[in-house]
C-alpha cells in the first residue's frame, strides 16, 4: 500500500545491520509482544535485531480494544492462572506505566438474575460449546467477587458494587429502563497503545545501543543455512541475518512466518474483531466516562468505551485467514449499532458519526470446534529449529500480559543462551512513566520545571501526551535554531494541538518511514477523526523536509494514506489538494 522509494535517512539501524548482520539473538516481529522481549533482552546486555515488515505496532496490537484487564469472562473458561497473571500485570502497569494506563471504570447492565449460572461450570469443563446464555446477576456476581480477590494487592483499583433498577438508572439515566441490575468494577485503559510500545521499544534502544537494533519495513522472507533472508519493504533488497536463536513473535502471522522460513507449523487459529469510532457526544455523556461491557444477545462480550472524546464500539469475533487483510464490515457496523440501541435505546446513532474503523486479528492458538469467544487467551511458547540454529515461536499473548509474557521468553532465551539475567521489568518504569507526576502538585512543579519558556497548558498537554519523556519534544522544540528552521513550537496551521515541531521530531526521533507512521501510530489524529486533505498535506511538507522527500515521493505518500484510510478504515478524505513540497 505504501508507495516503493529509496531508503529514507532516518533508518539508521537498517544501515547498522547490514554493516554487522548478526546477533545473538534475532526477533522476527514488532508488535508489542516482540517489541517487550526485545527490551527485555536489551536490557540484559544481549545483542538482539528486531525486524518487523510494517511498521511497529500496525499488527494485532494496533487492533485491541484498548483494554488492559484481567479479563473476567476468561474465568468462564477456567483460565485462573490467566485471570491472575493479568490482574497482576494490570495492576503493574498502571504502576510502571501511569502516563498511559489508567484505572478504568467498568459498568456491567444486567437485564436477568439467573441465567447463565447453570451453563457455566459446563463451560469450565469441557471449554467449548456452542452459543452461551445470557450471563445472569448471580453468575457475575460470583465471577466479580473472584476477580477481586485476584485483584487485592493493597488497592490498586477499588473493589465492585451492584445496584438495583432503580439506583443503576439514576447513576446512568439513559440506560435501556429493561435492566435490572448493574455491576461496577475497575480495570484498566490504554488510551494509546501504540505510544506504550513505541516506549517499550525506545527502553530497548536506549538499553543495548549498538547493542539492540530494531528496524521497520524489514520483513523476515526465507531462510538460508540457519541464518534468516530479510527483505526491505522500500528497496525490495535482501540480505541475511545469523543469530544464536530466532524468536518467531509474528503474531497471528507466525505459521506464515514460519512457513516463509522453510519450517512450517500449525500453531494459530486467529478470530478477527473490528471496532468503529463514533463521534457523539451524547453518547460519551451517557457512558459517565466509564467503559460500558456487557453481554449482547448473541451471548459475545461488547463495549462501548470513551475514548479521546468519542466513543469506541466493539467487537466481534470470527474465524479468520491471516493471509488475507481484515477489514470492518457492514454487518459488523449493523451489529455494533444494534448492540448501542440494546444499551442505550433513546441515543440515535448512524454511520454519518462513524470517524474510524478498525480490524484485526486475534493471535489465538489453533481451536478446532471450540467457538471463537471461548478460545484460551493464554500463551505458549514453542521450540524448534532451523538449519540448525534453535528456534522459538509465541503463540497467543494479549496486551495486558505483555511485560510477564516477555520475561518469560526471555528467560528460555537466556536458558539456551546460558547467559544470567541481572535485571527484572517487574516495577521497572516504561519510558515516559518514569519520575511520572501522581498528584497535581507534583504535576504544577514538573511543568514549571520543565517549560523551558513554553506555555504551561502546552507542557501539560505535551506531559499528557509523551509522560515525562515530554522533555525530549520540549527540548526538540525550544533548541537553538529550531525557530530559525521553522521547527520551533509554531502550531500547524490545520490542527492547533500539534506543532511543527512536534511533527518533525516524530518523524525524526521515531523511526517514520512512511505518512502513515506518523498519522495512525505515532499521533492518533486518524483514530480520532481528525485528518482533513489539508492537515494530510501540512503534515506530509513537514516530513518531506525532515526525510529528503521529493515532490513525487510526497504526493505518493499522500495518496497511500488516503487509500489505506479509504479501504482499511472506512474514512474517505476525498481529492488530494496538495502545496507542493
Ligand atoms: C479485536 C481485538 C481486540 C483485542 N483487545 C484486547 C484488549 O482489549 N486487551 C488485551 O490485552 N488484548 C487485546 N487483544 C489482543 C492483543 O491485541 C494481541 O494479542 C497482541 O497485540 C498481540 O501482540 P503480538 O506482538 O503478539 O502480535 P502483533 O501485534 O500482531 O505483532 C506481530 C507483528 O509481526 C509482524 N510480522 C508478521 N510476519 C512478519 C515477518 N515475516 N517478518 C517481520 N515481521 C512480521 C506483523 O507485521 C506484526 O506487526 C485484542 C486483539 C484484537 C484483534
Amino acid at each position: 500500500m505504501s508507495p516503493s522509494t529509496p531508503t529514507s535517512p532516518n533508518r539508521s539501524d537498517l544501515a547498522a545491520l547490514r554493516a554487522r548482520p548478526t546477533a545473538r539473538v534475532l526477533v522476527i516481529g514488532g508488535g508489542i509482544n516482540g517489541i517487550a522481549t526485545f527490551r527485555d533482552l536489551a536490557l540484559q546486555g544481549v545483542d538482539v535485531v528486531l525486524v518487523e515488515r510494517g511498521d511497529f505496532v500496525s499488527g494485532a496490537s494496533s487492533a485491541s480494544s484498548h483494554m488492559v484487564h484481567g479479563g473476567i469472562r476468561y474465568l468462564e473458561n477456567g483460565e485462573f492462572r490467566l485471570v491472575n497473571e493479568s490482574v497482576v500485570e494490570r495492576n503493574g502497569l498502571i504502576r510502571i506505566a501511569p502516563h498511559y494506563v489508567k484505572p478504568l471504570q467498568t459498568t456491567v447492565p444486567i437485564f436477568s438474575t439467573f441465567s447463565g449460572i447453570l451453563s457455566a461450570p459446563l463451560r469450565f469443563v469441557t471449554h467449548k460449546q456452542g452459543k452461551p446464555k445470557e450471563r445472569g446477576a448471580a453468575l457475575i456476581k460470583v465471577g466479580l467477587t473472584i476477580y477481586d480477590t485476584f485483584s487485592r494487592d493493597g488497592g490498586s483499583v477499588p473493589r465492585h458494587r451492584f445496584l438495583g433498577r432503580r439506583k443503576a438508572l439514576a447513576d446512568l439515566p439513559k440506560m435501556n429502563p429493561g435492566l435490572k441490575y448493574t455491576a461496577t468494577y475497575y480495570d484498566a485503559s490504554m488510551h494509546d497503545p501504540e505510544r506504550i510500545a513505541l516506549d517499550v521499544l525506545h527502553d530497548g534502544v536506549v538499553a543495548g545501543g549498538d547493542r539492540a537494533r530494531a528496524v521497520n519495513h524489514l520483513e523476515a522472507v526465507g531462510a538460508a543455512g540457519g541464518a534468516v533472508t530479510v527483505k526491505d519493504a522500500l528497496t525490495g533488497e535482501t540480505f541475511d541475518i545469523t543469530a544464536d536463536i530466532v524468536v518467531n513473535t509474528s503474531g497471528p502471522w507466525t505459521d506464515l512466518t514460519n512457513a516463509a522460513l522453510g519450517t512450517p507449523t500449525t500453531f494459530m487459529g486467529g478470530t478477527k474483531g473490528s471496532h468503529i469510532v463514533l463521534d457523539n457526544p451524547e453518547l460519551v455523556a451517557a457512558t459517565k466516562g466509564r467503559e460500558i461491557f456487557f453481554e449482547h444477545s448473541d451471548g459475545r462480550i461488547v463495549l462501548i468505551y470513551p475514548l479521546k472524546g468519542r466513543v469506541m464500539v466493539g467487537t466481534t469475533d470470527i474465524d479468520a485467514d491471516p493471509s488475507q487483510p481484515v477489514v470492518c464490515t457492514e454487518e459488523e457496523v449493523d451489529y455494533f449499532f444494534d448492540l448501542v440501541k440494546h444499551v442505550f435505546p433513546t441515543i440515535a446513532v448512524d454511520r454519518s458519526q462513524i470517524v474510524y474503523r478498525f480490524s484485526g486479528i486475534r493471535p489465538l492458538p489453533r481451536h478446532d470446534d471450540t467457538a471463537p469467544g471461548f478460545v484460551s487467551r493464554d500463551y505458549r511458547i514453542e521450540e524448534g529449529t532451523l538449519g540448525g540454529t534453535p528456534t522459538l515461536s509465541l503463540v497467543g499473548g494479549k496486551w495486558t500480559t505483555f511485560r510477564a509474557l516477555a520475561e518469560h521468553l526471555t528467560n528460555e532465551v537466556l536458558q539456551r543462551l546460558g547467559v544470567e539475567r541481572t535485571v527484572s521489568t517487574a516495577g521497572l518504569a516504561i519510558g515516559g512513566g518514569k519520575d511520572w507526576p501522581a498528584d497535581d502538585a507534583a504535576r504544577r512543579a514538573w511543568v514549571s520545571a520543565n517549560a523551558a519558556g513554553l506555555p504551561a497548558e502546552r507542557v501539560e498537554q505535551l506531559l499528557e501526551r509523551y509522560g515525562t519523556r515530554a522533555v525530549e519534544t520540549i527540548a526538540a522544540v525550544t533548541a537553538a535554531g529550531a525557530a530559525a528552521a521553522g521547527t520551533d513550537d509554531q502550531p500547524l496551521v490545520n490542527d492547533r494541538a500539534y506543532s511543527v515541531g512536534e511533527i518533525a521530531h516524530l518523524v525524526r526521533a521515531e523511526q517514520v518511514v512512511h505518512l502513515d507512521d506518523l498519522l495512525l501510530r505515532r499521533t492518533s489524529l486518524a483514530f480520532v477523526g481528525g485528518l482533513s486533505r489539508e492537515l494530510l498535506d501540512e503534515i506530509a511538507t513537514i516530513a518531506a523536509a525532515e526525510l529528503g522527500w521529493d515532490d513525487a515521493r510526497r504526493t505518493a505518500e499522500i495518496e497511500a494514506v488516503v487509500a489505506l484510510l479509504r479501504d482499511a478504515h472506512g474514512v474517505e478524505l476525498g481529492v488530494v489538494t496538495t502545496t507542493g513540497a
